[in-house]
């Protein structure tokens, strides 16, 4: 008879997985053979002093994945099965991929942030239930592939409120990530054009455009952003640029260089300009700057908003206008790509705009942003005095430090690291092989996530970092 050792205790299970774990195994292992036999259900039931039904449940599990088989009148028997042909020695899950839970940081500066201890969170859920309360029939099946129309019309009268970008909500695309929009521009856009990044640059969307298998081609910014002459002689007929906030000198670009952009791409069909306006809800200075979308009579700019800066990263959700032409590619080509973020959250966030409620957000937000980035300033110049120049701080949720410190930015990266500080430098955004020789260090300070009372710590802290020796 078969050797069947059942446990009879709370954690072990019901008696009937017990049983046909045990038969699998032997079979699996072949201690049981092709076309052996298998005892009747009573046998079996009476030999584990079980019941019948525990056999029973155990033999039609077998047999529904298909380790057994049953002959009509004659009983149970074990299928043919192929042996592996290969067996793992032992079971080992490399040590680089096992996720290590990084100390969580005392203070960050990272530029990718957004205040939560801010975001109003009551009211999001009141906009959540009312979305549920009006349009869960409508959560029954796939949406759009370009996002719910409700938040489209809503995104569409907001920017061009706020950004002077004129657009039709059938130009809207949603999408996840900002990274996942450029994977479908990267589709769309005609497969021998190449793409030009700005250098120093962001370097998700470089990496991004560099996986979709063309060459991505890094153009210098210059002190008013994106070389308009190293971009016409790059052969490049796609350029991405930040001009709202250059991500990361935060510079502000002109309208010079935003016409001279422009022309570059009015010379030649088949040019576009990309808008990444990652961060335009924040400008401490005077009013907004419009779009340069708001300046193509053209349509050769795509523009490219998020909510991760402006509401939270973790929402999930940005946007694309594409131009007509490039829409009508987008629907012959990509629309079978199903919408990436959550209905609900685009419905909840329909409600959040309807309400007004955005906009009461970001309104408080940038007073509070302004209020966080001059106090932060003010205590850099105070700790560091004439050893720092801080520029890009005009707009958006970060700004560049320069430091005069022997000490090279590897170096403070990794104090900084230690500490618990979350810290970047210049060193991220240089898209080029050959990256310049360091001068003096340069880091970003990202400060949407600083609170008033931490400002003093985290000063300290970085200073520490940069100059002294323990
Ligand atoms: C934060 C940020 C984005 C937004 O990325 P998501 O994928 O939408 O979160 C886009 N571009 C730049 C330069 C950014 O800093």
């Amino acid at each position: 008879m078969l050797s069947i050792q059942l446990t009879r205790s709370v954690n072990s299970g019901p008696l009937y997985k017990q049983i046909y774990q045990a038969l699998k195994q032997q079979i699996l292992e072949g201690i049981l053979a092709e076309h052996d036999q298998l005892p009747s259900k009573r046998e079996l039931a009476d030999y584990l002093h079980v019941s019948m039904n525990s056999v029973i449940s155990a033999y039609q599990q077998l047999i529904a994945e298909g380790y057994v088989y049953t002959k009509e009148r004659r009983g149970y028997f074990v299928e043919a099965l192929d042996a592996f042909i290969a067996v793992p020695e032992e079971e080992i899950f490399p040590e680089e991929l096992i996720e290590k839970r990084s100390p969580a940081y005392l203070f960050s500066f990272s530029h990718m942030n957004a205040d939560a201890s801010l975001f109003p969170f009551r009211a999001w859920q009141h906009c959540e239930q009312q979305a549920l309360r009006h349009y869960a029939a409508s959560l029954d099946n796939l949406e759009h592939p370009q996002g719910q129309w409700l938040l489209r019309e809503e995104i569409a009268r907001t920017i061009g409120r706020t950004r002077g970008v004129r657009c039709r909500p059938e130009q809207i695309v949603l999408g996840a990530s900002t990274q996942w929009l450029f994977d479908l521009l990267a589709m769309i856009c005609d497969k021998h054009a190449l793409f030009a990044v700005e250098h120093p640059g962001y370097q998700r969307i470089y990496q991004q455009l560099h996986a979709s298998g063309r060459p991505v081609l890094p153009i210098t910014v210059d002190y008013k952003g994106m070389s308009p002459q190293e971009l016409e002689e790059s052969g490049a007929s796609i350029a991405v640029v930040t001009p709202s906030h250059q991500m990361p000198t935060g510079l502000i670009m002109p309208v010079s260089r935003r016409i001279q952009l422009l022309n570059w791409s009015y010379k030649e069909e088949g040019r576009y300009i990309v808008e990444d306006d990652y961060d335009a809800e924040f400008k401490y200075e005077g009013d907004p700057i419009p779009a340069l979308h708001s300046l193509d009579d053209l349509k050769r700019v795509i523009y490219v908003g998020t909510f991760s800066k402006s509401l939270l990263p973790g929402l999930r959700l940005s946007y694309m206008v594409l131009p007509p032409a490039l829409l009508a590619v987008y629907k012959h080509h990509a629309s079978h790509l199903m919408q990436t973020s959550s209905s609900l959250i685009q419905l909840a966030l329909y409600v959040f705009i309807k309400s007004g409620e955005y906009q009461k957000h970001i309104k408080r937000m940038s007073k509070h942003y302004k209020t966080i980035r001059a106090e932060l300033i003010e205590a850099l110049h105070d700790k560091f005095g004439s050893s720092i120049s801080i520029t890009g701080e005009k707009a958006g949720l970060h700004f560049l430090m320069e430091i005069n410190t022997p000490r090279p930015t590897g170096a403070i990266l990794e104090k900084a690291k230690e500490h618990r500080l979350e810290l970047y430098g210049m060193d991220r955004f240089w898209l080029k092989e050959t990256t310049p020789a360091e001068g003096r260090p340069v880091i970003i300070i990202g400060f949407a996530r600083l609170r008033s009372q931490d400002i003093a710590s985290a000063v300290s802290l970085l200073h520490h970092c940069c100059f002294d020796k323990a």
